[in-house]
């Protein structure tokens, strides 16, 4: 059987170094918001090429306290693409604001800039790039589109560590995903390219009065201790986890590095014509945190793939506006979005899958359409 994900096998290579992290953590007698939180934030930064970046809980309540720390007028309009996580929707919805969904690329599943002009009004306030599946959002247009409107761009980043994007923003070339909007929210949840033993957080930013303001936000709205300028929250990240994240950082490249290698044999060994594959013209900046192909059976393909011992898994079957919390714009139609939820399947990709795995995985797929045909 091959696993979707095994976090321990994941986890494994890190061992060690994470064994030294938490002892160091246990020892210091401090557990939160500590030296090892300001070690992280450093280094993370250092890594997107940004001026700041601030450890928090989760990716959502870095999502959210941008937003929030931004101070829109209430109910003002945030555009996200329609299939995106529900993470990224909620924290838009968390901070008092309204989700407008706009479709995205059918091959590429990300935010499509196209569609953004039509869906701008006088409530707009920002865009919310996600950079799903680990491939960036073709920021140079939509960075344009907010220029030219008056708008903030808050990258979902929770998918792209270490993902590239030639920027026009950006003084080098190639800059890293995080470091492409106004401000970015990352997640490291276990599964992450860069994930932790728990849930985890940051924001970056090149913005210096926004990276005071979220400090405060994850902290009770505190800058100075028990004086209160927001109505903040607590989301502060754990100095075991921040700790953890400096064991893992320095890993991250290799890691990203063999996912491309695997994530381009797909893309060469898979001949079925019933798959549509990723495109595969950036294959170098992706951060392949998924590989997510299309197929007009999915749910037949998957029973398929799991008989021959092939784990996988859907990344999304329900799109956002479509589940029981968002009700208010079930009336919506957003066929791109509802047929990727419909025929996207997640094949498994990440840095302890094997050469032998893969070959198995690509042959049992390409074997499905001969017997179909025979
Ligand atoms: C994981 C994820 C989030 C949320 O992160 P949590 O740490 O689980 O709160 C947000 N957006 C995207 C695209 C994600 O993949």
């Amino acid at each position: 059987m091959i696993p979707f994900l095994d976090l321990k096998q994941i986890n494994e290579p890190h061992q060690a170094s994470i064994q030294k992290a938490v002892e160091r953590v246990i020892e210091s007698g401090w557990y939160v918001l500590g030296r090892e939180v300001e070690a992280f934030e450093h280094q993370f930064a250092a890594y997107c090429q940004t001026r700041h970046c601030i450890g928090v809980a989760n990716g959502l309540d870095a999502l959210m306290l941008v937003l929030k720390a931004w101070d829109f007028p209430a109910n003002s309009e945030v555009i996200v693409a329609s299939n995106a996580y529900i993470a990224s929707v909620l924290s838009i919805t968390h901070a008092g604001l309204v989700p407008v969904f706009v479709e995205p690329d059918p091959r590429t599943y990300l935010l499509d800039p196209t569609h953004i002009e039509a869906a701008i009004t006088f409530r707009t306030k920002a865009i919310l790039p996600v950079h799903l599946y680990g491939r960036c959002c073709d920021m140079n247009p939509i960075n344009e589109l907010a220029q030219q409107y008056g708008l903030k761009v808050l990258e979902d980043a929770a998918q792209a560590h270490g993902a590239t994007y030639e920027c026009n923003r950006a003084k080098v070339s190639h800059r890293r995903a995080g470091n492409l909007g106004d401000a970015a929210g990352w997640s490291f949840y276990p599964s992450k390219n860069l994930g932790a033993l728990g849930d985890a957080g940051a924001i970056t930013t090149n913005d210096d009065a926004l990276a005071d303001a979220v400090r405060a936000w994850r902290n009770y709205g505190s800058a100075e201790k028990y004086v209160n300028e927001y109505l903040g929250h607590n989301s502060r990240l754990d100095e075991l986890q921040a700790a953890v994240l400096s064991a893992k950082l320095p890993l991250l490249n290799k890691e990203n590095d063999r996912r491309r290698i695997l994530a381009e044999r797909y893309l060469t060994g898979i001949k079925n014509p019933d798959v549509m594959l990723p495109p595969a013209d950036q294959i170098e900046q992706d951060a392949w945190h998924l590989f997510v192909i299309q197929h007009p059976q999915r749910d037949h393909f998957q029973m398929y793939l799991r008989e021959r011992g092939i784990g996988t898994d859907i990344h999304y079957p329900i799109p956002p506006h479509q589940q029981l919390a968002y009700t208010p714009f079930a009336y919506l139609s957003l066929p791109i979005a509802e047929q990727l939820h419909q025929n996207g399947l997640s094949l498994p990709l990440n840095p302890a899958l094997t050469d032998d795995e893969v070959t198995y995985i690509i042959e049992t797929i390409n074997s499905m359409s001969q017997r179909a045909k025979e």
